[in-house]
């Protein structure tokens, strides 16, 4: 079973994820980590951010892996606190923007999808990605929660700009990020993290139902 969550920054997509997969006892999969990660590498490199075909060449040659406790690495480099940088926020859209890029990590993203059970997070998987997933949530909150939300993650950066940061990062993933049709949205802005979990579940559960 493919469980996909997408929404914007912010929304509790990687906490609600990973708590979810473990409950179920399914694998978990962030591909918002595959496009940070090439960008950090990008942003080594010295790659200008604007050149399709390079990136989607790295992205080609450099295939982002997980290790079972979800560390991330790209170019044999443990890149996963490295990623997690207001500099690496704000680029991120930049680089994930190219339809060549996308097309790479869309490919990589359905192979590590496909092998058993996944609960999969990131913008299109319930759209592009994986739209024949049998369950689909959309989680979304208010932008102040989600600003608030980011900055306890974010002591690189003060809250204002880390605000703007998150507007700016929305304009440019918006068109990227709309439910698929079949979604269920969860507004998560006064919702506990189990909650939400717990919410997950009982749709997993009727889905089920509904299909056995
Ligand atoms: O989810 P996270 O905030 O880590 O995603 C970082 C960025 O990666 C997003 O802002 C977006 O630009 C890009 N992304 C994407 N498609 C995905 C996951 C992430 O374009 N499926």
């Amino acid at each position: 079973m493919i469980v996909t969550i997408d929404g914007p920054a912010g929304a509790g997509k990687s906490t609600v994820a990973r708590k979810l997969a473990e409950r179920l006892g399914f694998s978990y999969l962030d591909t918002g980590a595959m496009y940070r990660a090439l960008t950090w590498l990008a942003m080594r490199e010295g790659l200008p951010l604007g050149e399709s075909d390079a990136l989607g060449d790295l992205a080609r040659r450099n295939p982002v892996t997980f290790d079972e406790v979800g560390r991330v690495f790209i170019s044999n480099t443990d890149v996963t606190s490295a990623i997690r940088h207001s500099r690496i926020d704000r680029m991120v859209p930049v680089v994930a923007r190219h339809h060549e890029v996308r097309e790479v990590m869309r490919e990589r993203q359905r192979e590590l999808g496909h092998q058993g059970n996944v609960v999969i997070e990131g913008r299109d998987i319930g759209t592009v990605v994986a739209p024949d997933a049998e369950v689909k949530v959309y989680l979304h909150a208010d932008p102040e929660i989600r600003a608030a939300r980011r900055q306890a993650e974010r002591p690189d950066i003060g809250g204002d700009a880390l605000a703007t940061d998150l507007r700016i990062r929305d304009a440019s993933d918006r068109v990227r990020m709309q439910p698929a049709e079949d979604a269920a949205l969860i507004d998560t802005t006064d919702l506990e993290v189990d909650d939400v979990v717990s919410r997950i579940e009982e749709l997993i559960r009727s889905r089920s139902l509904a299909t056995s």
